[in-house]
């Protein structure tokens, strides 16, 4: 059984900024805490709050120690409600994240209604929704273009949350217009989807047509991790999510010849270099091939 990785996958850019921030607040100021957790990784989130990063649930929580405001970013009232309470802040929101954020203000500025094509409970979409002054809405699926009000206004701007697949978004869009034409006097349509993110379901897609098995590994909370995991279904490869090595089974490997590895934008190299170890274990021919050997690479060991 061959194990290949995909040529892109693990912590993103956004990620990596966001934790390495973190840690050198926490050294040069001390403990501190995170508005919710960092990443949707566990093991992340223990680490860091090993080092003094611990996670509070809202800003009612927040009382002298430093605030980090996580890779995800926060409303526009909550950075106001910091500013007021004046807790030195350490703002990592993803400069993707940021931009769908000026996004949202600037089409509400402009008295556009602005729907979010994403996840209304994901911390993300929250954010952005609260930079749009009450004008914003978020749907999650083309299904649920259904629940949009009867009353939309005409001049509608539309946005992505950073994570969603560009097949799902176009596919939208296209509902969208198919649906409300007849209301719709302008449609703006920003282009909010994350390169990171798309670049990993591309190489996700990729793999998964060469291998008869994927296991994409990353936190169970993680919207990324999940649509990696749906682009390879969607490709008609047998695909599990997992969030750590522990959690596959060997009766999932019984006859594969192949079997492919990818991971979401909030996994770290560690969890994925313990899946490898464990696919080698329960298939002892197994060996990491290929420029999907990145991972291993980082991890300084040889790649047959
Ligand atoms: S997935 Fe993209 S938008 Fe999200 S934190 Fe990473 S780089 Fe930023």
């Amino acid at each position: 059984m061959e194990i290949l990785l995909a040529r892109e996958m693990g912590f993103c850019f956004g990620v990596r900024r966001a934790v390495e921030m973190m840690e050198e607040a926490v050294q040069e100021q001390g403990e501190m805490v995170s508005l919710g957790s960092v990443v949707h990784n566990p093991q992340v989130v223990a680490q860091l709050k090993e080092q003094g990063l611990d996670v509070i649930a809202s800003p009612s929580e927040v009382s002298d120690r430093p605030v980090a405001i996580t890779a995800h970013g926060v409303s526009e009232s909550v950075v106001r409600e910091l500013e007021q309470r004046g807790v030195p802040v350490v703002d990592t929101t993803c400069p993707i994240v940021t931009r769908s954020q000026q996004w949202a203000k600037r089409l509400a500025d402009e008295g556009f209604a602005v729907i979010v094509f994403g996840d209304p409970n994901h911390k993300e979409v929250r954010g952005v929704l609260g930079w749009a002054q009450g004008r914003a809405i978020a749907i999650p699926s083309v299904e649920e273009l259904d629940g949009l009000p009867e009353d939309l206004p005409s001049r509608v701007g539309v946005l992505s949350q950073t994570t969603e697949t560009e097949a799902h978004f176009a596919e939208f869009v296209r509902q969208l217009l198919e649906r409300r034409m007849d209301e719709i006097s302008e449609l703006r349509v920003i282009n909010t989807l994350c390169n990171a993110t798309t670049s990993q379901q591309a190489a996700a897609q990729e793999l998964a047509h060469r291998v008869d098995l994927m296991i994409v590994i990353g936190g169970r909370e993680s919207a990324n991790t999940r649509h990696l995991a749906e682009v390879a279904r969607e490709e008609g490869c047998e695909t599990y999510h997992v969030e750590s090595a522990g959690e596959i089974r060997p009766e999932w490997l019984a006859g594969r010849e192949r079997v492919g590895v990818s991971a979401g934008a909030s996994t770290p190299d560690a969890a994925v270099d313990a899946v490898v170890a464990r696919l080698r274990e329960l298939a002892p021919d197994g060996a990491a091939k290929g420029g999907e050997a990145r991972v291993a690479e980082r991890a300084g060991r040889e790649v047959e």
